[in-house]
């Protein structure tokens, strides 16, 4: 290719002298006048070399010299001095000119400079070029073995199967490496022996029998110190018996601090060092396996568990089923999916009331959760009647349990049949214990003490039959015979009773606080049973309560609600006691034994209330005193 020479000179005479003598030699040539005549060459041309003229102007030529060499510095700039002035050929060698010519200028040196300042040029632009395509060399190399790092990095994070993880670890370790082999060797701490959990361009044999003690060998080395190894040795290196490698490098794989194995890529064949770069890759790649192999392990811990978990919970006999925040069944067991009469596929993902229309187990999710659990009897259409609880898990959402207790409601209906039956057949027999009783001093002269043991008998007869009028009661209420309603005055049916019991609390100097509001609504009701209701809660709060202290009762509306509450300074009901006080039988584990009472009032006082679709609750602390609640739908 010709050469191009731009001639920047002041003088056309020599201007067109030299442009010729140059045109001569084979080179191409062009000229500008100034500055910007230049510049515009330079940058549209781009001519190989510039021969400069002083007279052009002097400042300017440095200038221009400066202005090129800072853009272009291989550039060859041939300076032309005007007359002999060493001031001025200092500033343009300080500028970086690559010749200079004084006067008197002949042609043949003019082109001989512009020759060797080519060839020059020539030099150092091979020079860099080389340089360049070295550099370029090594920084693909490092961008190709970044791409490697990050391509296991991307794999490590989605791919749970550590096979194919450490498979790639290890191909990429040999070829970054250029080794002929590589190994994982992960340590077996009951024999304390190193084994291949991978390789690669071993022989598959060799590599699933390969086990290497730790004691004595090279990779051991590695594990007791946790240092790496890096070998290259002139004389084959044995790390085992039969088997010699002339270079190698051997990782620690590291995890929390504890050694868990090696990683190594050897050259067997070929006596090609490894160097520090390697020792590195070798290392990263080392931290790629060990959080691969942790991640398996931790994988498979958490597998287990939830193997073990699931096994446990499909075989219970609960019925269980975990919702998540937004009520979509989360889980759910095959007992659970039994009782529902829906298939776990189906239940499984949704929300709960897209899939189960049961009515119960809606009411359940209704409750109100004040508490974290909630209970609730689910009755199915096959007649079962399971015992429900509803349990929020904060963060999670809730789990709902069942367990099947039909079994246990027919014990309960044979035993209320029972009682209710025996109850009946003991009424007469007890009339007649209580009628011969009273004849017994009728029919002769009985001494003190036989009196005495008459009332005791009469007593006793009493006793045991307000019981069985209880249970009586009971029965009758429970199984709906009583469902006689009409419209009452809660106020007059509770002066009433207030009348009639204010004795008792007379008897033990108690006074009674009374605040009854008017205009109450009627509310629908049995009056018999209301009446029992406000005798038994009254009755108790004078017999739990203590001579001289106070009982409050009160009536009141609220909206289309009428709440009765009797509160008592008495000996209070214990925490523990609370949940069972209205069952029957059940009485609290702080009253005397001689305390009068069967433990059936409350258990039928709560009956009352939930046939007349009411509420009840207690609040109480013990040594301060209770209160009772009894919440009525007014009509
Ligand atoms: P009882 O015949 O024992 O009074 P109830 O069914 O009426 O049976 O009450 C059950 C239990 O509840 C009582 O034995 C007592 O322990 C407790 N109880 C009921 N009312 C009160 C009260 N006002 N103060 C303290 N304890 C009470």
């Amino acid at each position: 290719m010709t050469e191009l020479i731009l001639l920047a000179l002041d003088k056309s005479s020599t201007l067109s002298l030299f442009s010729r003598a140059f045109q001569a030699v084979g080179y191409k040539t062009i000229i500008a006048h100034n500055r910007s005549g230049v510049e515009k060459v330079i940058r549209e041309s781009h001519p190989d070399a510039l021969l400069l003229g002083t007279k052009l102007d002097e400042e300017q030529g440095i200038k221009i010299i400066e202005k090129l060499l800072t853009q272009y510095p291989t550039f060859p700039i041939i300076f032309l001095a005007d007359k002999k002035s060493p001031e001025l050929i200092r500033k343009a060698l300080h500028a970086g000119i690559s010749a200079y010519l004084e006067p008197p200028l002949k042609t043949d040196e003019i082109i001989e400079a512009v020759q060797i300042s080519l060839m020059r040029a020539r030099r150092i632009g091979d020079w860099v070029r080389k340089e360049i395509t070295g550099t370029t060399a090594s920084l693909e190399k490092r961008v190709s073995e970044l791409e490697v790092l990050l391509t296991i990095g991307r794999n490590l994070t989605s791919t749970l199967e550590l096979d194919s993880v450490l498979k790639s670890v290890l191909s990429a370790a040999v070829k970054l490496t250029n080794a002929e082999e590589g190994s994982l060797l992960l340590l077996d701490e009951e024999t304390n022996e190193l084994y291949m959990r991978a390789s690669h361009n071993f022989e598959e044999g060799f590599a699933e029998t390969f086990r290497l003690p730790i004691s004595d060998t090279l990779a051991g080395q590695v594990v007791a110190s946790g240092k790496p190894l890096i070998l290259s040795k002139s004389s084959l290196e044995k790390i085992k018996t039969a088997y010699l490698v002339q270079a190698l490098i051997y990782v620690p794989l590291k995890f929390d601090e504890k050694i868990i194995g090696v990683l190594g890529v050897d050259n067997r064949l070929h006596r090609l060092p490894f160097t520090d770069r390697d020792l590195l890759l070798i290392s990263l790649l080392a931290d790629y396996a060990a959080i691969a192999i942790e991640n398996a392990r931790l994988y498979q811990t958490t597998e287990i568990e939830r193997t073990k978990f699931e096994a446990v919970l499909s075989n219970m006999g609960d019925a269980v089923m975990i919702l998540d925040q937004e009520q979509r069944i989360q889980l759910v067991n095959t007992t659970m999916s039994n009782a529902l009469d829906i298939s776990v596929e189906k239940l499984h993902n949704n929300l709960v009331s897209e899939v189960i229309t049961q009515s119960d187990f809606l009411m359940l999710l209704k409750l109100e959760k004040k508490d974290s659990t909630q209970y609730h009897e689910i009755s199915l259409n096959d007649s079962r009647i399971f015992s429900a609880q509803y349990t929020n898990i904060p963060n999670v959402g809730a789990v709902i349990t069942m367990q099947d207790i039909s079994h246990l409601k027919e014990l309960n209906r044979l035993k209320d049949n029972f009682v209710h039956t025996v109850s009946h057949d003991l009424r007469s027999p007890l009339t007649a214990v209580l009628g011969y009783a009273e004849l017994l001093e009728r029919v002769g002269q009985v001494n003190k003490q036989q009196r005495e043991f008459i009332r005791r008998i009469n007593s006793s007869v009493q006793d045991i039959t307000a019981l069985i009028n209880d249970l009586l009661d009971l029965g009758k209420i429970e199984a709906g015979f009583d469902a006689r309603r009409e419209s009452i005055q809660l106020d007059s049916i509770l002066r009433y009773t207030l009348d009639n019991i204010k004795v008792l609390a007379e008897n033990k100097k108690q006074t009674l606080e009374i605040d009854i509001a008017t205009d109450l609504p009627p509310v629908r009701g049995n009056p018999v049973r209301i009446r029992q209701m406000f005798d038994n809660l009254i009755g108790n709060a004078i017999k739990y309560t203590p001579r001289e202290k106070k009982v409050f009762v009160k009536l009141q509306r609220e909206d289309n609600q009428i709440i009765f509450r009797v509160a008592d300074q008495g000996q209070g009901i214990p925490q523990e006691d609370q949940p069972h006080i209205f069952q029957k039988f059940y009485r609290a584990s702080n009253i005397s034994t001689s305390a009068s009472g069967t433990g059936l009032g409350l258990a039928i006082v709560k009956t009352i209330v939930e046939s007349h679709n009411g509420r009840i609750w207690v609040e109480s602390k013990v040594d301060e005193g209770s209160t009772f609640f009894v919440v009525l739908p007014s009509s």
